[in-house]
Parts: C-alpha cells; structure tokens; sequence
C-alpha cells in the first residue's frame, strides 16, 4: 500500500498552497483531486498583503503582484454609478512589505503555483481521482480513491480535506455547519477588453435597489461584474447572451470586450463546527464559506494552512503531543468567524444604501463593518489585548549580514525572537524550549529597520517572539522573557526534555 505523510483532497489554490508549506518540511504529500487541471474559471480575484507572504514562501508573491491590478478607491454608488460612500486605497507597498490589496486572475494564479508544486518531488498530485472513503483510525487514515480503472488503497499519516464548499470529507465525519442566514444568489460574469476603454479603476459597489451590483478593475483588462438575481428572475434570461449584454452596457459593449464567462453562484454564510477528527481535518471552504463582497473567502482558507502546516512539522518532529492539532481550530476558528461577520457586513451596507435609495428603513442585524486588521485571540502569549499579540508582524526590508532583505526571508517559517539588546539571560525551561523549537534570535538595531516598521512595538517591548506562520506570539520586557518562552510548552503541547 502507498504511504503518505498527509494526503490532501482537493487540489484548488488551498490544497495547492497547503501541499508546498509542507513539502517546503521535506514531507511526502499527496494531493487527490477528482478534475484534470486548474479550474479554468475565476472565482478568487483579491487577495491581501498577508496571503501575500504565505505566497513569498512558495516563491511566487513577485509573479502575482506583476500579474494584478491595485485599485484606488472602493465606492458604494447610487444606481447611476454617484458615489455615495468611498474609501480610497493608497496602492504600493504596506507594513505587511506587501500591496494589501491586489486583483488577480485566478487560472493565473493557480498556474504559478502548480508550477511550484510541479517542482516538489515529494508531492504527488493524483487528478481525475476521487476520494470516495476513508477510515481514521489512531494510527492515520486508510483512503480509497477512485480513478477511471481502479480504486486504489492508501495510508496516510494524516487526511486534510481542502475539498471545497461541498466537501465530501466534512460531510464524511457527519460535521454540521453552523449557517448565518446569509444565503443569496448572485449572477457572477468575468469579461477582458479587447480596446482600452475608460473605466475607473476601482471596486464599485452599486446600491441599486432594483439589482445590486458589483464591478471590479482586474488585471490586464479583466472586468468582475457580479450581479444579484432577484425574486422576479428567470434563470432562462441568464442563458441569453443579449440579456447578459444589456446587464454589462454601463461599462462594457460587445465592440471593446469579450464574455469570458456568466454563472449563477449560492453565496452562502457558514461556518464547520468542528475541524478536526483524530487524523482528518478539514481547511478553506471545506470549513467556512463567505459572500465574497470582501474577496476574502481564499485568504481565509490559506490563513488555515499556514497555520496547520508548522504544527504539523512540530507534531512530526516528535516535539508536539497530536494535541497540538486541537490548536488549529481554536486560533482560526473565531478568526474565520469574525470574517464572515465582515462580508456579511459589507452586504448589509449595500442593503442599506438599497433600502435608503427607495426611501425604506433597514436595520442591519450585524454590528457593522469596523474595518480592523483580522487577528488570532488564541495561541498567542497572554492573550494580550494590546495590537500586537496574534496580528502579523509588519515586515520591514532589514538591514542583516550587509545586505537588505525583506524579515521575511530572515525568519523562514521558524519560531523567531527578534530584540535590539541581546543581554538576556534564559531560564533551563525556556532554554530547552528554545533547543527544541530551534527558535532563531534575530538582534535589530534601530538602523537595521530603516522603514521603522517596528518601531511601534520596540516603543512598548524588549522582545517579539514570532511564530513561523508570521504571527506575533508575543512581545514583551526582559523580566517575563523567560516566562513568555516557557509559556509556549503548554500551548503547543510540546515535548520538553527534562
Ligand atoms: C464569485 C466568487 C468570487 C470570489 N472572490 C474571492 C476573492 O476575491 N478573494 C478570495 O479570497 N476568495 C474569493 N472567493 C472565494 C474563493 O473562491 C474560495 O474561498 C476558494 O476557491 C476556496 O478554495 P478551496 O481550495 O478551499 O476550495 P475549491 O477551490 O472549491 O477546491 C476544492 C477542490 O476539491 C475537489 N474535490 C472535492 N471533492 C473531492 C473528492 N471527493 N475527491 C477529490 N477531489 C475533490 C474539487 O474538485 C475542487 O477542485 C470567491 C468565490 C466566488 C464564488
């Protein structure tokens, strides 16, 4: 029988992306998926300077940001296209040393990172397979998959369904979804021009009561239109190619474009309520599903992976007990939530601009968009309210070893202590743990960070000790730099030598 490390079903951008964070370990990894090729579609089309550096690691942040668009406002508008609410986007580079939003094609984007998958001698990519069962047991899973001649037997030491919205995995393991009432059709077409033509370069959101509508600048021409069906809908009417025409005739005729595609999506608001069962776990879509009024659905599921992939290396080495694993759903769990919240958010305002525009009162029933920077409450040192614990470190481009390079590339997936003083002393606690993690210690001088991106924390703390996946675990003074250490042995279950 064939033996894996962890086998992934599902081969869209978050099994891919999952499949190389952990051959990048030296696992063998094999990836099931039951089409041939990437999804010639687009779905995804935004992404954020956070997915960003999960796509540095696969080598590929460069590539994506030389194939995007950055847009320059966001408008919520009348149905004549008036604005009547705007936010305007500073393109360029942010803290994150990343665009924080940029438009990309998603046939693109899944290319670049199956070439990178393609480079990986450790993973296996089984297409036109399909999972039809599997059996967890203590000691891993047995999977059975199913291609056009045979179903072949399979051992792998852990399953992770990345098997989408309607995943076979998640539906295996009996996992109900927890549904927010959020469920809305909506007419989603991509077009490219063939002309230049003058469009703004922006996201429109267009309140109009009669068909609420969205319109995105892609990249090299590509056009996002999404548009709701309404009650009066005939389904027939979205076959017909003038009908669809007369829809895009505010921005687009036949003459300056071409249809690449219009299709009737259930946009759906829910959340898995559990994401693990002994050896098989769940990630992406497979465990929540979002309107994509904020383009985050993608990001929240690579956000999944990479914070799955390093425990795993940790539950491999042998340095973490497989609780470990429990720890994934607790720190993504409220953080995928709170996302579904925001998108909910944004399409409370479109009703409400809608509602206005027919002089109607609507009570949203959320508590409204705050536009803050998404964080984990778990996993992290104290569980600090204070911006820092459990957010991203901002990335400077740093001055080390007489070269600059972004912090990134410095910290390479490893548990990181980056401090401007080295004169600390450990306890033999915190000194095992930092053996064991191989914690890498990064001394920065004020010079060192040119850009001052982390200035803002060394104004309150001494140390900041990162996690591989980027995250902040805590900052903190040279007096609790010991006990932040040593704090990480009970939160990750790791296996301290005496
Ligand atoms: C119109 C629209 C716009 C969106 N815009 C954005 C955006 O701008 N930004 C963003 O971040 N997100 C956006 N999203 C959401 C985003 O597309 C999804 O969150 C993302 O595609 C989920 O990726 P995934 O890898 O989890 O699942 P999928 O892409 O659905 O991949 C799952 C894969 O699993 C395979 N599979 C399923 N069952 C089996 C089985 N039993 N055996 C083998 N293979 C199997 C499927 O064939 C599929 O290839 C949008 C979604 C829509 C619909």
């Amino acid at each position: 029988m064939k033996t894996f490390d962890v086998a992934i079903c599902g081969y869209g951008p978050v099994g891919a992306v999952f499949s190389i964070l952990l051959a990048q370990y030296g696992y063998q990894v094999l990836i099931i998926e039951k089409n041939e090729g990437p999804s010639p579609t687009a779905r995804a089309i935004n992404t954020d300077g956070e997915q960003l550096r999960v796509f540095d690691k696969l080598n590929i942040a460069e590539e994506i940001v030389a194939n995007s668009n950055q847009i320059e406002n966001i408008h919520f508008s009348d149905a004549n296209l008036k604005p009547l609410q705007s936010i305007h986007l500073e393109p360029g580079e942010t803290e994150m040393g990343w665009p924080n939003q940029v438009l990309f094609y998603q046939p693109e984007l899944e290319g670049f990172i199956r070439t990178q998958v393609n480079l990986h001698k450790n993973i296996t990519v089984m297409e036109s397979s399909t999972l039809t069962n599997f059996s967890n047991n203590d000691k891993g899973v047995e999977l059975y998959v199913k291609n056009s001649r045979e179903t072949i037997n399979i051992f792998s030491k852990l399953l992770v369904g990345c098997d989408g919205a309607s995943s076979f995995v998640r539906k295996q393991l009996n996992i109900e979804l927890e549904d927010f009432g959020y469920n809305q059709s909506w007419l989603v077409c991509d077009a490219h021009l063939t002309q230049e033509i003058s469009l703004q370069n922006a996201l429109i959101q267009v309140c109009d009561p009669k068909r609420p509508c969205t319109f995105l600048h892609g990249r090299r021409g590509h056009l996002r239109f999404e548009f709701r069906v309404m009650p009066e809908d005939s389904m027939e009417d979205f076959k017909n190619d003038d009908y669809i025409w007369n829809l895009l005739s505010p921005w687009i005729k036949r003459d300056n474009a071409v249809l690449e595609r219009a299709a009737v999506y259930k946009f759906h608001a829910c959340i898995a309520e559990n994401w693990r069962d002994k050896n098989v776990l769940i990630a992406g879509d497979a465990a929540h599903q979002m309107p994509p009024f904020m383009g985050a659905g993608m990001g929240a599921g690579i956000r999944d992976v990479a914070n799955l992939a390093w425990k795993i290396h940790l539950l491999f080495q042998n340095k973490a007990s497989h609780t470990i694993l429990n720890t994934y759903m607790h720190e993504r769990f409220n953080h995928a939530k709170w996302t579904i919240a925001q998108t909910i958010s944004i399409g409370e305002i479109i009703e409400g601009f809608c509602a206005a525009a027919e002089g109607k009162e609507y009570n949203p029933k959320s508590t409204g968009y705050a536009a803050q920077f998404p964080h984990i409450s778990e996993g992290i040192y104290k569980n600090s309210n204070n911006g820092i614990n459990g957010y991203p470190i901002p990335q400077p481009s740093i001055q080390h070893h007489q070269r600059i390079i972004k912090l990134d590339k410095v910290i390479e997936s490893s548990f990181t202590l980056i401090f401007q003083s080295s004169k600390f002393s450990l306890s033999q606690k915190a000194q095992a743990i930092v053996d064991l993690l191989n914690i890498k210690f990064l001394e920065l001088s004020k010079e060192d960070d040119p850009e001052k991106r982390l200035n803002k924390i060394f104004e309150n703390y001494e140390y900041i000790l990162v996690r591989p996946d980027l995250y902040v675990y805590g900052a903190t003074s040279s007096d609790n730099l010991s006990d932040m250490i040593e704090s990480l042995g009970d939160k990750f279950s790791l296996k301290i030598k005496p």
